[in-house]
């Protein structure tokens, strides 16, 4: 028997954007928060440098958006970023009444840093745990209020679609009931799918669940092939892939080889400070130059400074043997933020009626082809705020026609799990040698014969109402994304922000356009 919940509102996932939903829900009826692990076990608890916002003396939204716009490379929404740019400020000062301790200067001014391919310094900080910070406020804003009920280790898995939309979703609770939960609307705000990729900053919880379950119900997704590849991870062998902010490069780091040179410029003019994209194919190409790993290098700061300033990543370099201010740490590229995700509105709204998401699951267009560092905790904040704002307004009674088909599935009900056929061991190296930082069409074409096979299986199953355990699902979701992932940067055959063909070196005019997929079709559409 399948065990029943109902709210009003439903809301998966307890990182920024959900917790922001969940405050400006929580007066307008029951809100129930679904969160697969512990509750802070999301990518917004690990963001180190911060969170941008035009609040400087010297800043402006407009220069905000020209900065955002620029790292896009020609494929933010513009409504989006203008959204973001003015709004933003209002939200990050909010945070600031809530309790939000950023650091401030002697004179108790705010002390903003500057990061890559920002015009001027506008990111707020909290030392190097913003993310965690912000959580705390969030959650402390929700903590005793008698209409939230926020629901650990309970693994959303499938999104129940009746009427045409979506009506609630199905998730594993603790002990492994598979329980029903409906609502009037369903936000997704399940975070990133870094988990994709062997090599990753993003926490275990981050595997595209909720685009998976939108995709799967038939809401459109756009713009997948933009994944951002985070230059500076330390990489020692056997050691997790802990992330060094770029935040250390803001403040003077220097990246340099193994006979201790900087060599950014030979690649960038903008040296240490390009954007993402740029520093992690210099970085690559120099470590293929030279047959040696590449390093980030502190040691000309003052020791004291740096460790004061980010003691976190100091303390995450002694855990491995290193010292963040005096030794080179040797880094490379990994995955760290998927652009793309289930389209929106400006509002949250999905493709299908009672379905809303916001966050670093969601594309509102923002971030174009590549997202500005501390970009997406801003994100967060606005847009599951706005998404909030109109869930409550969302009915029942008279949904809206859907934009694309709503696809209905039954419960997993086969006693039997269906099994995927392959690890995903397997699957995340198949994607990191095919479809990460460098990409052609051999490599990404024998990714797709790979994975698009072993999707359609799955896609099968669960129309039939194949048995799934909380594990295999997982695995699914990671499928879906993953073949999606390539699907998109098969079909774009030039390079643009953070996607870059080896086949197509050149930005191309004709591919200023945005690429999607419903199940059952794939589109293309003018910016
Ligand atoms: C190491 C690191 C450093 C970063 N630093 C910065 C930074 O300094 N500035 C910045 O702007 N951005 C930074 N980012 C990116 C930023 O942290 C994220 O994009 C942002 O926090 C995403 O917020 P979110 O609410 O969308 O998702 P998350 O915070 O990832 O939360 C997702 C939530 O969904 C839950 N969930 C997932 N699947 C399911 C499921 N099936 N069922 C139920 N619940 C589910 C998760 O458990 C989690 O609670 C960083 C990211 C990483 C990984």
């Amino acid at each position: 028997m399948t065990a029943r919940l109902s709210a009003d509102f439903l809301i998966i996932g307890s990182g920024i954007a959900g917790l922001r939903a969940a405050v400006e829900l929580a007066s307008h009826g029951r809100v129930l928060v679904l969160t697969k692990s512990d509750p802070r076990a999301g990518s917004t608890g690990y963001a180190q440098g911060g969170i941008a916002a035009a609040v400087g003396p010297d800043d402006s939204p407009a220069l905000h958006a020209a900065d955002t716009l620029r790292a896009g490379d020609g494929l933010c929404d513009e409504r989006a970023v203008d959204v973001l740019v003015t709004e933003g400020a209002a939200y990050v000062r909010e945070l600031i009444d809530w309790g939000a301790a950023f650091d401030r200067r002697a004179d108790g001014s705010l002390d903003l840093a500057r990061e890559g391919a920002h015009s001027v310094r506008r990111v707020l900080h909290a030392h190097d745990a913003t993310g965690r910070e912000i959580a705390r406020v969030l959650a402390a804003r929700l903590a005793g209020l008698p209409r939230v009920e926020v629901r650990d280790h309970a693994v959303v898995v499938q999104a129940i679609v009746e009427d045409g939309g979506v009506a609630g979703v199905r998730f594993f609770d603790r002990d492994g009931t598979l329980t029903e939960a409906r609502a009037t609307a369903t936000l997704v705000a399940t975070g990133g799918a870094g988990q994709v990729y062997r090599e990753t900053t993003n926490p275990e919880v981050a595997s595209g669940d909720g685009v998976a379950l939108a995709y799967l119900a038939g809401a459109r997704v756009t713009d997948l092939e933009f994944v951002q590849f985070h230059p500076t991870v330390l990489a020692v062998p056997g050691a997790p892939r802990y992330l060094l902010s770029e935040a250390l490069r803001g403040e003077g780091a220097r990246l340099v080889n193994e006979a201790g040179e900087p060599f950014m410029t030979r690649y960038e003019p903008e040296g240490d400070l390009a954007s993402r994209d740029r520093v992690s194919r210099a970085m690559l190409r120099e470590s293929a130059r030279t047959g040696a790993p590449v390093y980030l290098s502190l040691a000309h700061l003052p020791a004291d400074v740096v460790r004061e300033r980010f003691p976190v990543i100091a303390d995450l370099c002694r855990r491995v043997g290193l010292d963040l201010a005096t030794d080179r740490l040797p880094v490379s590229p990994a995955a760290h933020y998927a652009m793309g995700g289930v389209a929106t509105d400006l509002d949250g709204r999905t493709s299908l009626p009672g379905l809303f998401a916001a966050g670093e699951a969601a594309c509102t267009g923002v971030h174009g082809a590549n997202r500005l560092a501390s970009n997406s905790l801003l994100e967060g904040l606005v847009f599951g705020g706005r998404a909030g704002r109109a869930m409550q307004g969302a009915t029942t009674d008279a949904w809206p026609a859907p934009v694309t088909r709503a696809i209905p599935a039954p419960p997993p009900s086969s006693p039997e799990p269906v099994s995927i056929g392959i690890s995903e061991a397997a699957l995340r190296d198949l994607m990191w040698t095919d479809a990460a930082v460098f990409r052609d069409r051999a490599g990404l074409q024998h990714a797709a014969d790979t994975l698009a096979p072993l999707r359609a299986e799955l896609e099968r199953a669960l129309a039939e109402g194949a048995g799934l355990t909380p594990e295999t699902w997982r695995l699914g979701s990671l499928l879906t994304v993953g073949s999606l992932i390539v699907a998109a940067a098969l079909r774009r055959e030039e390079s643009r922000g953070a996607h870059w063909r080896t086949d197509f070196p050149a930005r191309e005019g004709r591919w200023k356009t945005h690429t999607g997929f419903t199940r059952s079709r794939e589109d293309r559409e003018e910016n």
